[in-house]
């Protein structure tokens, strides 16, 4: 069934079939023709659980017959101050580094980047007002980076055709290279000569690129960039939106590098994938050189909804249910049968470069015309819909990022679809 009147504003349906979703549980969809499709990418690496969890929906449930919506400007409610309290409990702590104590919520990923942004751009200014420093305002990011898009988050992503009617509103980044494996130590001096011209800081989507085509790096050079930009007293901000909630392995990415950032951006999975929410975090420092009672000094971002207290309740349950059920068992069990699986496929002639962090894997297709603006995407894509799969690639990079409780039998069919495609498309 499709629905022509947004064809022209979906950036990935013309001239494809858009299957329509009636109902959804765990990993499956189901169609409204009958038919069902499992999701391998999580609905865009979102649903951590499975969709429509049951101890979510009761959790919305209840919030949404109690209290919906409240102005969080000078009011507030318990299933923010539970969601608050849980999130700064579970950030990573690395012994001598400021824990992100401070929690600022808003609605997207792309938001809480914004405010990443904006929270960074504001110590600067306020410690300008104090004498203490000059105004800095030049962000650093990495090569091939995604980080939304709004104007600012598109502003720090890597450029290309599909931003290229907002470039006039774009502003200036340093791009430092990605550090691939021979590659390192380029990345890293040219890391040391941005930030001893002072930016304000440095942004990155911690251990894997995700919509730059999950590019991995490792723990070490997470950690060596955290590491300069301590020693040249530049904000390291780390982007957890994709990779929070357990997707590589571990709660937060940043984890396993021994990395405490300044800022943190997380969303998706926070409400485990059900409803909106996001959340910016930032250590004592940067929230304290916001109190005043200058009003010029203050943080200003107040979005409407802001700690919606549905989407809290949902993610105040989400946490509850990391604290109570063996997530971390799930998570693990997934990790080791998606790598007993991608053996077998690493072995096909078509594909090359397979990588696994936690529960995401990617694999490249040898193709021919496999720009990332290529019809290749759309063709697999479609492709994948025939086998009963929705996965979308990126250029000729198919990746898997799967709800944590896909079964074995799910799995079998994604790697059978897989090797398909392979032999259909591979060169
Ligand atoms: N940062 C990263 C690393 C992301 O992967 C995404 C979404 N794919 C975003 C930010 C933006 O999040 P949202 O789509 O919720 O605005």
């Amino acid at each position: 069934m499709t629905s022509p009147v947004w064809h022209p504003f979906t950036q990935h349906g013309l001239n494809e079939p858009i299957p329509h979703v009636v109902r959804a549980e765990g990993a499956t969809l189901h169609l409204a023709d009958g038919s069902s499709l499992i999701d391998g990418i999580s609905s865009w690496w979102v649903t951590t659980h499975g969709h429509c969890h049951p101890r979510i929906a009761a959790a919305i449930a209840r919030q949404a017959g109690q209290l919906d919506q409240l102005i969080f400007a000078g009011y507030t409610h318990e299933p923010a101050e539970a969601v608050a309290r849980g999130l700064v409990d579970l950030m990573p702590q690395v012994p001598g580094r400021d824990r992100l104590a401070h929690v600022f919520f808003s609605d997207s990923g792309s938001t809480a980047v914004e405010v990443a942004l904006k929270m960074a751009l504001g110590y600067w200014h306020n410690r300008a007002l104090d004498g203490l420093d000059e105004a800095r305002s030049r962000i650093l990011v990495l090569e091939h980076s995604y980080h939304g898009d709004t104007i600012g988050a598109m502003s720090i992503g890597e450029r290309g055709v599909y931003n290229a009617a907002w470039t006039p509103l774009l502003f200036d980044v340093g791009t430092i290279p990605f550090p691939h494996p021979d590659r390192e130590q380029e990345a890293l001096a040219a890391l040391a000569a941005a930030c001893a011209q002072q930016p304000a800081a440095f942004i990155v989507e911690p251990l894997i690129l995700g919509a730059g085509g999950m590019l991995t790096y490792p723990p070490h050079m997470l950690r060596a960039m955290a590491d300069i930009c301590a020693r040249h007293d530049v904000l390291f901000i780390a982007d957890e939106v994709m990779t929070g909630w357990g997707r590589t392995g571990t709660l937060f990415a940043c984890e396993q590098a021994g990395v405490a950032p300044d800022i943190m951006a997380v969303a998706k999975g926070i409400t485990g994938g059900a409803i909106p929410l996001a959340a910016t975090l930032a250590t004592p420092r940067i929230f304290e050189a916001h109190r005043s009672t200058d009003r010029a000094r203050l943080f200003y971002h107040s979005s409407s909804y802001t700690a919606n207290a549905i989407a809290c309740a949902a993610a105040a349950e989400n946490l509850a249910i990391w604290r109570e059920e063996d997530v971390r068992g799930r998570i693990d069990a997934l990790v080791r049968g998606i790598a007993d699986r991608l053996a077998s496929l690493a072995g096909h002639p078509a594909f090359a470069n397979p990588r696994q962090l936690g529960t995401i894997m990617a694999i490249d297709l040898l193709a021919a015309d496999a720009g990332y603006l290529s019809d290749l995407a759309p063709r697999l894509r479609a492709f994948f819909l025939e086998r009963g799969l929705l996965l979308r690639p990126l250029g000729n990079t198919i990746y898997l990022m799967p709800p944590y409780c896909i079964d074995a039998q799910q799995l079998d069919s994604v790697f059978a679809a897989l090797v398909a495609a392979g032999d259909r498309f591979g060169m």
